[in-house]
């Protein structure tokens, strides 16, 4: 057995509870002290006065993007096209395709993406995808172009930048023919940065929509094989196919409409500097009805991602039905719900939605002249990440990075929910802690066993420098130690 000493242990049960000392058998809590005791045959872990906290959780990553970009071309920090071209000929190679992300055309002198023939002539024989920050659009070089069969012929006037349909079949193409190996390594690159950065868990998705499963049974089978444990989510509208690998879910970021940087999140009103744009459902309310009625029938959680306004009340129609008729408590989820009034807040709480959200996008996109402002106005953009309205209705609202969207990053996240934008949407430090750990933990229906630190619960721990409740500058704090499992 081990006692951990010597550090304030926040349970994350009440607001206000800590301990000074935990007992931990094997993987476990077995026992709390509000002053250290003497005990014989324990070992003594001294956590050298730091603030101890459950370990992180985030409810939304695309780990297998995150740890394949992670080994890719990173363009968030470029100013110029030269600074692309110059990080991408220094770029290798993965299973023979190079993989550039985070690229974001506002933010170059250029104002413009890439084109298929810069791109040529850095790589004339190796195929490149170049990812726009949201994920939402993408460029390809001309082997990649050859190689990938597309499904109808490419838009006139192409130049290498695609979007919706032709973004899913070109990023699907370069996720496929990896070997075991190679995705093993790149989930294990996830798992490594989830801990690093203080996380004991966190829910991937697994797969896009458009194609299958992907990794999915390779990942289940070798889960024990990482530092961090993984919640999947395989990102299918196949229910049978769904019940056949045994998830008690379906779906993610499996998309009811785009994004706002691509003017492709579905609203009631139409964009501010689109005026006769409104976005894109993607699909019809017939499909969306079909599948919620069928998953929820067969007791799966539902996870789906809404952007704007008109995808999430799309959605929420089916979700009221499906609850309304046949009550279940399956924790179904909007991913991001983003844009929201708050009639449709209260419909959430009325039957049980649960809202993953990601402060981070506030961070990003919100704030003067931010892009929210631009394509929405200054009205719609106070109805943008709703934390507080959301977490004051008692709804299950949880915390995820969107990792490779935004960092992954816990302390970041939480910094960004007590700082938003709009004040009125601000949560306390405490509040925003919960999101990454109790909330997050009921999420997976694992309140019994994760995001507390308390008797009888996994012994999952983050330990850091300073106290996230007593500090202004939260994503500052240095991360001592992550204590998985009791290891
Ligand atoms: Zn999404
Ligand atoms: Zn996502």
């Amino acid at each position: 057995m081990k006692l951990f000493h010597n550090a304030k242990f926040y349970s994350m049960r009440k607001e206000g509870e800590f301990f000074s000392a935990v007992l931990v058998n094997n993987d476990k809590i077995v026992e709390t002290f509000n002053k250290t005791p003497e005990l014989q045959n324990v070992e003594y872990i001294d956590l050298q006065n730091c603030f101890v906290y459950p370990g992180f959780i985030d409810t939304h990553t695309h780990s297998f993007e995150g740890g394949l970009y992670s080994l890719g071309a990173d363009l968030e920090h470029v100013s110029s096209l030269n600074d692309v071209f110059e990080i991408l000929s220094e770029t290798k190679p993965i299973s023979g395709k190079i993989f550039a992300f985070h690229f974001d055309e506002n933010k170059i002198k250029e104002k413009r993406f890439p084109t298929n023939k810069e791109l040529d002539k850095i790589f004339p024989d190796l195929p490149v995808i170049l990812r726009r920050v949201d994920g939402h659009s993408c460029v390809v070089n001309s082997i990649a172009v050859k190689k990938i069969k597309w499904e109808k012929p490419l838009p006139k006037f192409f130049s290498g930048h695609l979007n919706k349909r032709w973004n899913g079949i070109a990023s699907t193409w370069f996720h496929q023919n990896l070997s075991d190996e190679a995705i093993l390594d790149i989930y294990l690159k996830a798992a490594e940065k989830a801990i690093k950065t203080g996380h004991t868990t966190i829910h991937t998705m697994i797969g896009d929509a458009h194609s299958d499963l992907m990794h999915y049974r390779l990942i289940k089978k070798n889960l024990h094989r990482f530092p961090v444990e993984f919640i999947l989510y395989p990102q299918i509208t196949d229910i049978k196919q769904a019940l056949e690998i045994g998830s008690p879910r379906i779906g993610g970021c499996i998309v009811a409409d785009g994004s706002f940087g691509s003017h492709t999140a579905a609203l009631l009103q139409p964009y501010k500097d689109e005026p006769e744009n409104y976005g894109v459902l993607y699909k019809t309310d017939k499909f969306w009805e079909d599948f919620i009625k069928e998953a929820h029938l067969n007791n799966l959680q539902i996870a789906i991602h809404c952007i704007g306004d008109a995808a999430i009340s799309q959605i929420l129609k089916f979700y009221e039905e499906v609850q309304r008729e046949n009550p279940k408590d399956l924790r179904h989820e909007i991913i991001h719900n983003e844009l929201c009034s708050d009639k449709m807040l209260d419909r959430m709480q009325k039957i049980n939605i649960s809202s993953v959200m990601q402060p981070m996008f506030d961070r990003l996109w919100a704030g003067k002249n931010g892009l929210y402002e631009k394509v929405l106005g200054k009205e719609r953009t106070l109805r943008t990440n709703r934390l507080a309205s959301i977490y004051q209705r008692g709804i299950l609202i949880t915390g995820g990075s969107d990792w490779y969207i935004t960092d992954l990053n816990a302390l970041k996240g939480i910094n960004a929910a007590t700082k938003m934008h709009n004040k009125n949407e601000r949560l306390s430090s405490y509040q925003a802690v919960k999101l990454y750990t109790s909330n997050a933990a009921k999420l997976s229906f694992d309140e019994n066993r994760l995001g507390i630190i308390e008797k009888g619960y996994q012994a999952d721990f983050v330990c850091l420098e300073n106290d996230i409740f007593q500090i202004e500058e939260i994503n500052k704090i240095k991360i001592n130690k992550v204590v998985k499992k009791g290891i």
